[in-house]
């Protein structure tokens, strides 16, 4: 482990100023991914500032929206049992009981969810050529095993996926990020919140630097009725999704008046895709245009040489996700439907 100096912020005005330009400071908050990626020695900040004494970040709260306002220091585990997000958003609930484990759920907050890194296992292993990790260096991924990269929005220089959960339900909620930084507060809307790899995969998104993460805004429609939340991935507990699923719907009759449909582990951000929506809207809720709109949202899809098989689950997880959203009863424990 390199050395570092270690400070508590005394409020969000102070943790900015402490981080001040140095490029070399950390937030810190769970710990659960940076820790990690320092004893990796994939991140060796010289100074770690700690948020946690940051009081008015941990609470949830109405936003003066209709929404509710998630403080960016409320750990994963408080979240998901709020009893506001269980019933107004429980696709948020489920999306956030299907990562980590009770243990890390229980450190884990929100805004350090919202910026954990890639696993990409190249990007952990510091002996290989990663444009993530060091520019310029190469991507051992493209040509190696690919099995978990991206088949959505990927570039010549990277094929990571991010890896969040919470994120996926945050993406289709149109949530909002609030941020303070040394130029002052600023929101900025889910969809703009986290970057394509394109020309410089070392950026997984768009805060500044220094900038700290207050709180998330969840809109007022939580598509409580209507909703589900499917991951694939290797193992039942403990591991990221392959393909995930997040999807929200509200109904007029058997009739889509809205949908919004969010993908976990196929690309560098949650996927969506409008047109795809557009489509259901107005359409009946039955399997056939659930099909359709996942062709759409899968126009497009490029595979590498271990990950073709994505293609396929991807198109079966979104349509099942689709109809379980109809009966989310068909979620409960033991219910799940197989593909
Ligand atoms: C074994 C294991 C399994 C996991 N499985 C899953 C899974 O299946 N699904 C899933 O979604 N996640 C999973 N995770 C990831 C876990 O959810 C994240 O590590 C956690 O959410 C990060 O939150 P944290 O508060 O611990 O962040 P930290 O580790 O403290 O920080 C992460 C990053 O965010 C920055 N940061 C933190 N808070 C703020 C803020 N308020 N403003 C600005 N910057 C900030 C830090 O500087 C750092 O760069 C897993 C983690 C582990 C270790
Ligand atoms: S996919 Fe991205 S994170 Fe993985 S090795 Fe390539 S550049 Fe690095």
């Amino acid at each position: 482990m390199n050395s570092f100096s270690y400070q508590k912020a005394k409020d969000v005005q102070n943790a900015v100023q402490l981080l001040g330009g140095n490029l070399g400071a950390e937030y810190i908050a769970g710990g659960t991914n940076l820790t990690d990626l320092m004893k990796y020695f994939i991140s060796k900040p010289q100074q770690l500032v700690d948020l946690n004494p940051i009081s008015d970040h941990h609470t949830i709260q109405e936003n003066g929206h209709g929404g509710l306002r998630l403080g960016a220091l409320v750990t994963n585990a408080d979240t998901a049992y709020h009893a506001e997000v269980e019933t107004r958003y429980p696709l948020l609930s489920k999306t956030i009981l299907a990562g980590a484990s009770a243990q890390i759920r229980n450190m884990a907050t929100n805004g350090g969810n919202l910026l954990q890194r890639t696993r990409c296992y190249y990007f952990y292993d510091v002996n290989t050529p990663c444009n993530k990790r060091e520019p310029g260096s190469g991507c051992s991924a493209i040509g190696g095993y690919n099995r978990i990269m991206a088949i959505m929005g990927s570039s010549d220089l990277c094929i990571a996926v991010y890896p969040s959960d919470m994120s996926v339900a945050l993406a289709a909620l149109e949530a909002v990020v609030n941020v303070s930084g040394a130029d002052g507060d600023r929101t900025i809307a889910f969809a703009d919140f986290h970057r394509l790899p394109g020309d410089t995969p070392h950026l997984d998104n768009n805060l500044k630097h220094g900038e700290v993460i207050t709180s998330i805004d969840l809109p007022p429609n939580g598509f409580e009725k209507h909703y589900a939340y499917l991951k694939l991935r290797d193992r039942n507990s403990y591991a990221f999704a392959l393909v995930s699923v997040a999807t929200g719907l509200d109904l007029d009759g058997d009739r889509i008046k809205e949908a919004r449909i969010a993908l976990g582990g196929v690309a560098h951000k949650p996927w969506r895709v409008k047109a795809a929506e557009d489509y259901l809207a107005g359409r009946q809720a039955i399997k056939e245009n659930f099909a359709t709109a996942a062709d759409i949202i899968l126009e497009g899809a490029v595979s590498y040489k271990y990950n073709s098989f994505k293609l396929g689950l991807a198109r079966k997880a979104i349509i099942r996700n689709c109809m379980m959203a109809l009966d989310p009863s068909s979620q409960l424990p033991g219910a799940q439907p197989s593909l």
